[in-house]
């Protein structure tokens, strides 16, 4: 017969098949069967068995449960779900199997142990019902948000931005696997996005909610999974779900997040070197993490950036109050977590105290505010007001410093409970008469060694080593015998251990009771301290850019809405940080809606993408509310940002190179608009020169052809041939980079100037990089020899109204241009394109 055990472990095991079952035993967590299997080798520790009964063996593994935390993350982090079983009655009170029930399923979603402080942790869930909804959470702030779009695109966008690390998917869509591809996925009942307890819950949202029905039912299962997962807990800092529409924020596809490096960077995927990485002088983790979501989401409302504009400008006249502010916010702990723990119930008393010193600077946070010139930053002052009361209860109720553990006393000051104090002076008393019992008693029998010890086991005794066994008193009573010693008690021990251990035990229960009333006071602080924390997170962030923008010469961009990109002494803000001073060459931006296409030419090397990069960044900043680096800017608004750049490091999802590269810009052609900043670095690069040049020409065409979709571009090609359309076009002019020839060498200028470069300086590039003086030497005689006889293709006549025009309608043919024109893509897989992409390449 299974022992009861196992049959308690195989019935609790059978509601989480998916999960691997941290099974409480004692003072270990214990895996069996399959989960230890698996659980072992991924935790590096020793595969075991128990019986199991009928004298069968089944394989176990153990942690033990002071550090579950290590080992649960780790499997989490690997992917896999954890639950963790708690006894939860006492095994000393019960006869038989103690009671046991599961507490907590950890997925990567509801992971909130070691995470980064400076970013958050997503879970989201998706619905679809003609519209697509999106719902997600962090769980260790509160964060909490839906959104819904008819845009599978837009869709891709925020999940892209948001990075979840779980996304709910009802059964239906869990089965499009590709859209989903690298995000770990779990599957949910479809009545849970039906769930009542949750349109209870915000039911003060429920206009929010009906608005957007599709983003609420994605909600609604979010929230049935947390229950789930955490049954018996309320997340009360969750008040609020917050909404947004698209048209509040620039839409930023994630090529476009990537290429311009905005919060990670391409290489190391890592902040260095990106643009939150200039930009963050913040010195809390909440501004940290606001900062990323300003700049991850641009403002698209001109009012909206005035006003930041208005805050960074007003704190950069000032760097007294910048440096009162950022020494006082140094000190300020992540609120917002803090609160996260308060209602998990797992904060300890370290945690409170964090809290109450936080909030202990908001007086003179607002004594800054308000002896200052700051009329903006005033405004938040009533925000941060309210919570003295709160914190004098707790910093007089707390002792300063407190131990980790709530059971074992010594978290309540002295002075706080008269009963506690009582209590406390019985327990410490108690000691001190211990102390004098045991020099009465060693006195008393001439037993020098005499001691009086403690175990939790047998309470308080007298310990005697055998060689004085000849002098122990009558009235003595043997308890324990040990290989050189013998352990006593006597009546009067006894009584007075009663008592001590009596009141040790009261004060610990007392002050863990006490403990808990002070965090349910703090929990119901929970909306005015969140507020608070949202309010110290903005002050950061300005004072950030204020920072930034005084220590690097920035300025402040005028907005406006005539159509006109004007940058005068523009750098790229992060190239310009990698440099020395004075080092980088600042270039000039003209764009309008009438000249709104710029052809950049110029050698590898020269400095093209920095050049795009930085005017793509500067608008991008504009729109965040930032100052930019520049000596003068106005920026028209833009509604997005597209880049196509780079052609080295796109090997993508086994997508071949090329066929990225027709994908973003198919994906760019679709989607810009006139109000629209678009980048593109080398296209065609990926495939046969005539092809290539081809499809560039056609591309550049494309977007100066059509009066009312003029989005403003610059254009970087090594198609030399395509400064020729600055002649039909007049919405297209030439840019090139400068260079200076000395002899056989050139020099960078890093100049942009008017009009084409009269060559690409391709071979003098290759010396630079240390080709052999040889090749280079033949290199030299075969450019000759193709210059003289290559044929190019004539540009089209611009007079020629051009209605429907295709990305592959190019003005030359080819029958190699022909088949790939009839190309069924949709249809191949990436493997298959590739395959034909090497056999065209053999065909050439
Ligand atoms: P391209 O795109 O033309 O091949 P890059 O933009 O990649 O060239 O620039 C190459 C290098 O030149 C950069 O890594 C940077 O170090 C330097 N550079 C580019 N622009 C400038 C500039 N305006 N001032 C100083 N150095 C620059």
């Amino acid at each position: 017969m299974t022992t009861p055990m196992m049959k308690q472990y195989q019935g609790i095991k059978a509601t989480v098949p998916d999960a691997i079952l941290f099974y409480r035993l004692g003072d270990f967590y214990e895996m069996f069967g399959e989960d230890a299997e698996l659980a072992a080798p991924i935790l590096q520790i020793a595969l075991t068995s128990r019986d199991a009964g009928e004298g069968k063996r089944i394989p176990m593994c153990g942690v033990p449960y002071h550090a579950v935390e290590t080992y649960m993350v780790k499997l989490v982090s690997t992917g896999h779900k954890v639950a963790i079983c708690e006894q939860v009655e006492d095994p000393k009170a019960t006869k038989g199997i103690v009671k046991r029930e599961i507490i907590r399923i950890v997925s990567p979603g509801t992971l909130t142990e070691s995470i980064s402080e400076r970013s958050n942790r997503y879970l989201a869930s998706v619905f679809f019902n003609v519209q697509w909804g999106l719902s997600f959470l962090d769980l260790s702030t509160g964060e909490f948000a839906i959104f819904q779009t008819s845009e599978v695109e837009a869709l891709l966008a925020e999940l892209s931005r948001i990075n979840p690390a779980e996304i709910l998917l009802p059964p239906e869509l869990i089965k499009k696997a590709k859209i989903w591809s690298g995000y770990y996925c779990s599957v949910r009942d479809l009545k849970s996005y039906e769930s009542t307890v949750f349109k209870l819950r915000f039911s003060a949202q429920a206009p929010l909610l009906q608005e957007f029905p599709v983003a609420a039912s994605a909600a609604s299962a979010l929230w049935d999974y947390l229950l789930e997962t955490m049954p018996g807990v309320d997340p009360s800092h969750i008040v609020e779900i917050k909404t947004y529409r698209s048209e509040q924020w620039m839409f930023l596809d994630q090529w476009t997040r990537r290429n311009l490096e905005l919060t990670e960077s391409l290489r190391n995927q890592g902040k260095k070197g990106t643009l939150l990485s200039v930009l963050d002088l913040t010195q809390t983790a909440l501004g940290g993490r606001l900062l990323r979501h300003w700049i991850d989401k641009p403002l698209l409302v001109q009012a909206d950036i005035e006003q930041r504009l208005n805050t960074v400008e007003e704190l950069t006249h000032d760097s007294f109050l910048r440096q009162d502010l950022m020494k006082i916010l140094a000190k300020v702990y992540d609120l917002e977590r803090l609160m996260g723990r308060v209602s998990y119930g797992t904060a300890n008393a370290k945690d409170l105290l964090s809290l109450a010193q936080t909030l202990a600077l908001l007086p003179a946070i607002r004594e800054i505010l308000n002896s200052n010139t700051a009329t903006i930053l005033k405004r938040k002052i009533p925000v941060l007001e309210g919570l003295d009361p709160l914190v004098n209860t707790l910093l007089n109720a707390l002792n300063p410093s407190p131990p980790i553990s709530l059971r074992d006393g010594n978290i309540i000051r002295t002075g706080y409970s008269q009963e506690v104090d009582e209590l406390r002076s019985i327990a410490t008393g108690g000691k001190e008469w211990v102390a004098k019992l045991e020099n009465a008693e060693r006195e008393r029998t001439r037993i020098r060694s005499l001691k009086i010890g403690y175990t939790k086991v047998f309470g308080y005794y007298i310990e005697i080593t055998h060689s004085n066994a000849h002098l122990v008193p009558e009235a003595y009573i043997r308890k324990q015998t040990l290989s050189n010693a013998e352990r006593f008690i006597t009546p009067e021990l006894k009584e007075y251990e009663e008592k001590i251990l009596g009141a040790e035990e009261r004060l610990k229960e007392l002050e863990f009771q006490l403990f808990l009333e002070l965090r349910e006071d703090v929990r119901s602080y929970t909306q005015a301290i969140l507020k608070a924390a949202d309010n110290l997170a903005e002050i950061d962030v300005f004072v950030s850019l204020a920072e930034v923008a005084v220590r690097k010469r920035y300025i402040r961009p005028q907005i406006t809405i005539d159509g006109e990109l004007s940058i005068s002494e523009g750098r790229h803000p992060v190239v310009e940080d990698m440099l020395e001073a004075g080092v980088f060459v600042p270039n000039d931006t003209q764009l309008s809606r009438e000249r709104h296409l710029a052809i950049i030419t110029g050698p590898n090397m020269a400095g093209k993408s920095t050049y795009m990069r930085q005017v793509a960044l500067i608008v991008l900043m504009a729109h965040v509310g930032s100052f930019v680096p520049a000596k003068q800017a106005t920026i028209s608004l833009v509604d997005r940002i597209f880049t196509r750049v780079g052609a080295s490091d796109d090997l993508a999802a086994g997508q071949s190179t090329f066929m990225v590269e027709m994908h973003e810009v198919a994906h760019i052609l679709k989607y810009a608009t006139r109000k629209s900043l678009i980048i593109l670095d080398e296209i065609g690069r990926g495939t046969a020169t005539f092809d290539g040049l081809s499809i560039a020409w056609a591309v550049a065409e494309y977007l100066v052809q059509h009066p009312d979709f003029n989005p403003k571009t610059l254009f970087a090609t090594h198609y030399h041939e395509l400064t020729q359309l600055e002649d039909n076009f007049n919405g297209l002019f030439n840019l090139h980079v400068g260079v200076k020839e000395r002899g056989d060498d050139i020099v960078f200028l890093h100049k942009i100037l008017p009009g084409r470069a009269d060559r690409s300086y391709g071979i003098q590039v290759a010396r630079l990089a240390g080709l052999p003086h040889e090749l280079l030497k033949r290199a030299k005689t075969l450019l000759l020899e193709l210059e003289a006889s290559k044929s190019v293709p004539s540009p089209i006549d611009s007079s020629q109204a051009v209605t429907q025009f295709s990305l592959f309608d190019v003005p030359q043919t080819h029958p190699i241009l022909e088949e790939l024109a009839q190309l069924p893509l949709e249809d191949m897989t990436s493997r298959q394109a590739l395959q034909y992409l090497y056999d065209l390449r053999d065909r050439i």
